[in-house]
């Protein structure tokens, strides 16, 4: 066999739970240890040693992402009341993906993969569509208040010095309600750095919408943080690589959207990402099909799968069943972290590995193996399930084909 690839820098490895931490073993030991000296720093996030560790190990994972700069992440489980039980927790730890978040004031952007055989609703979507969703404020921390009847509702802003700003909103005659809802520019400007960033790295064009010609002063605040920090910082690299940046009210977004072939990012506030995130991923297909990678305004970087710890087939796992779960996001995962650690180190080999390993998985589908999850929505005759270790195994005698 020939000799495996070295790695100088070692990627921060962050385990997780559940059949994701089954698929990760499975996905190291059978696609990445035998090609490569696998270098990594190893963070095992599992539940079990989040709560061993009161949680600190989540904490030393962010940090070690922003040391290194590439992490590769298991999917974890987020504690709700029944996962307090079932793990006997000294607490209900908060989501590992929002504490990591939070550190890395990273912005998530999720892309879809594509797959001859899964076909996007869409019919002219012949290129995935990354979205990107800010994920501070707006309706996502408000405040309300339900009007009980006539008066005055007023905005008012005190400086530290006293001094009031005020606004009316409303003289209610009757019942009603009102909402008070807030941005920083602080966060509005690591949004706008990371998708500058991450729209370099793909080189693709990066699209922004609001609806600053209704919200004159919030959404418009948007835009205008948008295009100075564009601008200043950004305007000669876009064109260096060829790639646009373009910014159109949130409607037109949408008309242009559905009509698009893809290959673009789609920068969204808080709300309009929440919605369309959910409306992308679903039209693309799968969302075991669905990468998602964290970007920090300072050019960190965090793979992993868009899906959870599917739950469901671990149980199943458990009770001595066969399970067929798709790996392909969390392989994506790895694939993303491999190929910007080349990149970063400079080892070629480490990034043309990462494209072949893609290519043989998707080449695997294309080929009618798949897991049960795809072969039910696929167009493609006479398709071969397999169950979770079988298609990697298969990508894995694919890759050795390649
Ligand atoms: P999930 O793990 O995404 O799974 C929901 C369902 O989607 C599964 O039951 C399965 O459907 C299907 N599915 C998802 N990924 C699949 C894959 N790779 N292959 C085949 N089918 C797949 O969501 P969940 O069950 O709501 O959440 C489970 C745990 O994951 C929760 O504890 C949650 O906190 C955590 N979670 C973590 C992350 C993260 O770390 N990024 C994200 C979301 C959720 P069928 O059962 O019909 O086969
Ligand atoms: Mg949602």
């Amino acid at each position: 066999m020939a000799e495996k690839i070295r790695m100088t820098t070692p990627l921060v490895e962050i385990d997780g739970d559940e059949m994701t931490r089954i698929l990760w073993k499975m996905i190291k030991d059978e696609l990445l240890l035998p090609y490569i000296d696998l270098k990594t720093e190893y963070y095992d996030l599992g539940l079990e040693h989040r709560n061993a560790t009161d949680d600190k190990v989540t904490v030393e994972s962010a940090e070690a992402t922003k040391k290194y700069g590439v992490a590769v992440k298991c999917a974890t489980i987020t504690p709700n009341a029944a996962r307090m039980t079932e793990y006997n927790l000294k607490e209900m730890w908060k989501s590992p993906n929002g504490t990591i978040r939070a550190i890395l004031d990273g912005t998530v952007f999720r892309t879809p993969i594509i797959v001859k055989g899964i076909e996007p609703c869409v019919r002219n979507w012949k290129k995935p569509i990354t979205l990107a969703r800010h994920a501070y404020g707006d309706v996502y921390k408000n405040t309300e208040i339900k009007v009980p009847g006539s008066g005055k509702a007023e905005l008012v802003f005190t400086a530290e010095d006293g001094t009031e700003t005020r606004e009316l909103i409303h003289n209610f005659t009757g019942s009603g309600i009102i909402q008070g809802i807030h941005n920083t520019d602080k966060s509005i400007t690591s949004f706008a750095r990371a998708c500058f960033n991450y729209a370099l790295d793909l080189k693709q064009d990066l699209w922004f919408a609001t609806k600053d010609t209704i919200s004159k002063k919030y959404d418009h605040n948007f835009k205008d943080i948008f295009q100075e920090i564009y601008e200043k910082e950004y305007a000669d690299k876009f064109k260096e690589a060829g790639i646009t940046y373009f910014y159109t009210l949130i409607d037109d977004a949408v008309a242009r959207v559905m009509k698009a072939e893809g290959g673009f990012i789609w920068a969204c506030k808080n709300y309009d990402g929440d919605v369309m995130s959910d409306m992308v991923s679903s039209a693309f297909g799968s969302l075991a099909m669905m990468t998602s990678v964290l970007v920090s305004p300072s050019g960190v970087f965090e793979y992993e799968a868009a899906h959870g710890t599917v739950q469901r087939h671990y149980y199943k796992h458990l009770a001595g069943e066969e399970t067929s779960t798709n790996s392909v996001a969390t392989i994506f995962a790895w694939t993303g972290a491999l190929r910007k650690r080349g990149e970063l180190d400079g080892i070629g080999e480490l990034a043309e590995f990462a494209d072949k390993l893609e290519k043989a998985t998707l080449k695997t589908i294309e080929d009618g193996k798949m897991t049960k999850d795809l072969a039910l929505i696929t167009s493609l005759k006479d398709v071969t399930v397999l169950n979770s270790e079988n298609f990697i195994k298969e990508i894995r005698k694919t890759l050795e084909a390649l």
